[in-house]
Parts: structure tokens; sequence; C-alpha cells
């Protein structure tokens, strides 16, 4: 075919974890939220019914009243925030609008989320990742090379190996960043567990905090994201975003996101029951011989003492639990697996003694 443009031809998309639509499996392979989401959501979805006259009109194209939200949520201005379609369109916005070839390269850790080379590849950015220390953690000195980067991002708590880096590490790299190069903290995982940057952002206008509604905030399916920065970086996205759709929040979504954000209490014990089953789940692996990287996300990221990665994936999935594994050098011994109910980290424990009693 000679249909396609030149640009088409380089593409190469990011593979997402799978979400079967035929079989039904215990899904912990895509980190998704196993508690509804806030109670007020359902009970907008059901009034909403014989509203749908509403949907005749556009929605509010800046997400205002979502945005003032976000903002009074991290004692913000609305005007530090921006609203997308799922953090990954904000990410793409991100790209788009801070990073650029000729200044530098982006860099990025080698174990990290792996949309990032994707939007490089997309966009025509270079890029160099940067190796983890031997125990998966982030070395901050790595990133203060002498030449300097066309911009940086880092997904804190990391993603797939769970682990946080203080607030002080974070700081420490703002300090010493060129403050005409955009730092870029992806904290999708953030309120499981680590320290937020957002107390940053006064400090320095050249960082840029990016967080989702899928994962804490059990909204996945409705694709909710949003960044948070200095406002002429908010500004920039803006433009970026109305280059191209400027209406990426419907109305449902800008109403359910505002309904989730204001409910404080019951994402407060949610996600503590969350952590609570992680922090379970992790000592009973370790007491079992695993090598569990310490999480701070709603995963873990996990080593059999015997049986590899693969044959790990495929087995508990002909046992109907869907893990996360990643056929890369390094960490091809682990799997992701996503903390879901208590009842279902119990599922997978006693799938993997009938794993393990199968190979004796
Ligand atoms: C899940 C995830 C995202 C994407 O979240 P969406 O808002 O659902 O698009 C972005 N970054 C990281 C590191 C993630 O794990």
């Amino acid at each position: 075919m000679t249909v396609f443009s030149e640009r088409m031809k380089n593409l190469t998309p990011y593979v997402p974890g799978e979400q079967p639509q035929n079989r039904k499996y215990i899904k912990l392979n895509t980190n998704e939220n196993p508690y509804p989401p806030s109670p007020g959501v359902e009970s907008f979805l059901k009034d909403f019914s014989g509203q749908s006259e509403l949907l005749r009109l556009y929605p509010d194209p800046q997400s205002s009243q979502l945005r003032r939200a976000i903002a009074d949520y991290y004692n913000l201005k609305e005007e530090n925030v921006f609203v997308g379609n799922g953090s990954d369109e904000v990410l793409a916005m991100t790209f788009f609008s801070f990073f650029d070839s000729g200044r530098g390269k982006l860099l990025f850790p080698t174990e990290t989320y792996s949309f990032y080379p994707v939007y490089c590849n997309f966009y025509g950015i270079d890029f160099q990742r940067v190796e983890l220390r031997d125990d998966f953690t982030i070395d901050i000195e790595d990133y203060l090379p002498a030449e300097t980067p066309c911009g940086i991002i880092l997904t804190n708590p990391n993603a797939p190996t769970g682990i946080a880096l203080p607030l002080s590490e974070i700081r420490r790299l703002l300090e010493s960043s060129n403050p005409d190069r955009v730092i870029v903290i992806d904290e999708a995982y953030i309120d499981f567990g680590g320290e937020s940057a957002v107390s940053l952002i006064g400090e320095f206008p050249n960082l840029l905090v990016v967080q989702t509604f899928s994962k804490s905030r059990s909204l996945a399916g409705l694709r909710l994201g949003f960044a948070m920065g200095n406002e002429e970086l908010i500004k920039a996205l803006t433009t970026a975003k109305d280059s191209f759709n400027s209406y990426p929040a419907d109305r449902i979504a800008q109403n359910l996101g505002e309904i989730a954000i204001n409910d404080k209490e019951y994402f407060g014990t949610t996600v503590e029951k969350i952590v609570e089953t992680r922090n379970d789940f992790s000592l009973t692996l370790e007491e079992q011989g695993w090598t569990v990287l310490p999480s701070s996300a709603n995963f873990v990221f996990a080593k059999h003492p015997e049986i590899p990665g693969q044959e790990l994936y495929s087995s508990l999935k002909e046992e109907g639990i869907l893990v996360r594994w990643f056929d890369k050098k390094g960490i091809s011994d682990f799997i992701r697996i996503t903390i879901g109910l208590p009842q279902e980290m119990d599922a997978l424990l006693e799938a993997l003694k009938r794993v393990e009693a199968q190979r004796r």
C-alpha cells in the first residue's frame, strides 16, 4: 500500500496489557483498582438517566469546574491544572509541548513506563535511557549530566518496579536542573505511598506533575488525567490541546471527575485497603522465598525462587489469573502483580500452589 504518510511508516505503537473480552479472568495485569469508584459516581449516573438531552451540547472546552476541584484538592489555582483524556493523552501533549531534539536528549530510566519511547518515536524526540542501580532504584546523580538534556521524565513511584523516589531527591534534581528544561514527574501511583512533588510547583516553574483518575480513583474506563504546574506550562499544554482536540474530557467525565476528587473519605478508605493488602501480600510472597521489590504502588514486582517469569505468567493464565510479564532483559524473571481484593490475592496464592505442585 502506498496510502501511508512518511510519518506513519516509522511508528511503533505501545502495547497495553491484555483486556480479554472473552473469558472472565481475575485481572491483576493492568493496575486497575479492584474497588468501584466513589458512590457519588453511581448516583450521578442514575440521576443522569433521562437527561441525555444534555449531551446535545458540547462540554466546557476548558473543564473549568473539574480543574478548580483538582486545584482545591492540591491548594493550587485553576491556572495550574490541565485536564486531558487519560494521562496518556496529557503525556502526549506534554512531550509535544516541551521536548524536542536539537536541545539535547530526553532522559528517562531503562525500566519505566514503556509509553515514553513511543511518544519519542511519534514526535521524533531523541532520548537516552539511564540504567537503574542493581537494586532497581533511581540514582539522581545520573540525571545531572554535564550536557543539558532536552528534559527529564520520571515515574514516581516507578513502574514496573513500584519503588518510590523520596521528595528530597526530586528536589535535588530540580535544584540542579536547567530552568529552561521541563522536568516531568508522572505520579500515576503516588496515592499508594509516594510523596507528591506538587508541593514544589511554586518553587520550580519547570516542574510538571502528571496524575490520573485511572488507578487510585478507580476510573480507568472513564479516561481522565491531569497535569499540574506553573501557569506558563499549563498555557502551553492548552495551546497544544486546542490545536488537536478542544474537548478531550466529555461532559460526563468532567462531572464524574469532580465527584471523585471531592470524595476524600471514600478515596482514603479504598487506598488504605489496597496498601494493607499489598503489604500483607508482599510479606506472604517473601515468606515463600520470592524476591519482592519494596512497592509504594498498587502492584508488586516480584521474582519466584525457581519458576521463570514467562512460565509463571502462562501457568497463571491457564489458572484464570492474568498478571503482567515483560519480555525484557534484566526483568524477565519478574512478574508484575496488581493488588486486587484480598480474596483475589488469596486465589492467586492458591493457584500458585497448584502451579508449583505440577512442576514437581
Ligand atoms: C497507567 C499509567 C498511565 C496512564 O494512565 P491513564 O490516565 O489511564 O492514561 C500513565 N503513566 C503511568 C506510569 C501509568 O502507569
